[in-house]
C-alpha cells in the first residue's frame, strides 16, 4: 500500500509533536481519524477502545465535494476509499408487487463516493496501528486534570498520565460525562423532527409518493 503525501501545509509548529502524549477514548472513526494525523506529526497516541475489537458493521457513508476530497485526500486515504467503495448504483423503491415505484439516484443515496462504515474505520484503523498504542476492551475511569497533563484511570488498565485527552466516544461520550458531568444537564429537546421529502427523487410514471410527504 503506497502512502500518499499530505497536500495541507504545515507550519514549523506542526511538524514535531513528539514531547505530546495523547489519549483518545474511542476508535470507530473519529479516534482513528485523529490518531492518523497526529501520529504524522510525531504524536505518542494511545487510543482505547471499549469494545472487544475495532467495531465493524453500519452501513454506508458517503462523501460528496470538494471539501470531503480535499480532507480524505490530506488525509492519504482517498484512494483507499475509492478502492473499498460500495459501487451502489441506482435503487429502485417497490410495491408490494414488485412494481417499481420511485428511483433513487446513486449521485443522491451514496455521493460522489461511499463506503461501509466499518470498512472507513478499518483503513484508518490499518494506516495507524503501527505507530499508534491500541487498547481494546477497556475504558476510561477517572480523569484528574493539572497544569501539566492529565492523570487517567481506567476501567482495567493500570493507571497512566498523558499531556491530553480527547473524547472520540460517541454521542453518549463517556469522556464528556466525566469532564462535565451527567449528559441530562445538557441535553435539550429542540422540537424538532427530521423528514425527508423530494431532492431529487424520479418518480417514474404513474407512482406516488402518498399523502402527507
Ligand atoms: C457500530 C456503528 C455503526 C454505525 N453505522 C453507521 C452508518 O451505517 N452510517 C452512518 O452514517 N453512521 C454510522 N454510525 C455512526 C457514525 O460512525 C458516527 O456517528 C460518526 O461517524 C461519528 O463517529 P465518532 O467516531 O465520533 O463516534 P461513533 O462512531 O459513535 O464511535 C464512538 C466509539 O467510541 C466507543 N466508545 C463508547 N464508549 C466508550 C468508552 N466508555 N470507552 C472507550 N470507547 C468507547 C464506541 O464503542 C465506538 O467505537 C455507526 C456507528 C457505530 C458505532
Amino acid at each position: 500500500m503506497t502512502k500518499q503525501t499530505r497536500q495541507t501545509p504545515q507550519t514549523p509548529q506542526q511538524k514535531n509533536l513528539s514531547h505530546l502524549s495523547v489519549l483518545i477514548s474511542g476508535a470507530s472513526v473519529a479516534g482513528p481519524a485523529l490518531a492518523l494525523d497526529l501520529a504524522r506529526l510525531g504524536a505518542r497516541v494511545t487510543v482505547v477502545e471499549k469494545a472487544p475489537d475495532l467495531r465493524g458493521g453500519g452501513f454506508a457513508v458517503d462523501f460528496r465535494g470538494h471539501v470531503h476530497r480535499t480532507v480524505l485526500t490530506s488525509m492519504g486515504i482517498w484512494d483507499e476509499i475509492h478502492r473499498r467503495q460500495t459501487h451502489m448504483g441506482r435503487q429502485t423503491v417497490v410495491d408490494a408487487d414488485g412494481n417499481p415505484r420511485v428511483d433513487l439516484p446513486a449521485e443522491l443515496m451514496s455521493g460522489d463516493v461511499e463506503i461501509f462504515r466499518g470498512e472507513l474505520a478499518r483503513i484508518m484503523y490499518e494506516r495507524t496501528k503501527d505507530e499508534v498504542e491500541y487498547v481494546f476492551g477497556d475504558s476510561i475511569a477517572t480523569l484528574g486534570e493539572d497544569a501539566d497533563g492529565v492523570d487517567v484511570t481506567f476501567e482495567k488498565g493500570a493507571p497512566r498520565r498523558f499531556a491530553l485527552v480527547v473524547g472520540a466516544d460517541g454521542l453518549h461520550s463517556n469522556t464528556r460525562r466525566l469532564v462535565f458531568g451527567d449528559e441530562s444537564r445538557y441535553l435539550r429537546f429542540f422540537d424538532l423532527l427530521l423528514g425527508f421529502r423530494g431532492c431529487g427523487v424520479t418518480l417514474l410514471e404513474g407512482a406516488s409518493l402518498g399523502a402527507g410527504r
